[in-house]
């Protein structure tokens, strides 16, 4: 996995973060600051835990991306976002 590529499980779901497309605008934090945070280089990255949220929530905040920085896949390895 490249560098700048972060990875978790959350909510039976698969959640990618690509660093290198993340602007910093926050729409992901505001919605879901239980699972994201904006480092000190304005990108985002995972909070040290991530617990399981409604998977609405998840894509929700996922989906928000203006960017497609995240990337969300089911429990049947389907991508459902972007
Ligand atoms: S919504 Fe996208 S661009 Fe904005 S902070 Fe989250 S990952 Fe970065």
């Amino acid at each position: 996995m490249d560098d700048e590529q972060r990875e978790r499980t959350i909510s039976g779901h698969t959640v990618t973060i690509d660093r290198t497309l993340c602007i910093g605008s926050g729409n992901c934090t505001n919605l879901a600051p239980e699972i994201f945070v904006i480092d000190e280089q304005n990108i985002v990255e995972f909070q040290d835990e991530t617990p399981d949220i409604d998977a609405g929530r998840l894509e929700e905040a996922s989906a928000i991306c203006p960017v497609d920085a995240l990337i969300l896949t089911d429990e049947d390895g389907e991508q459902i976002v972007p």
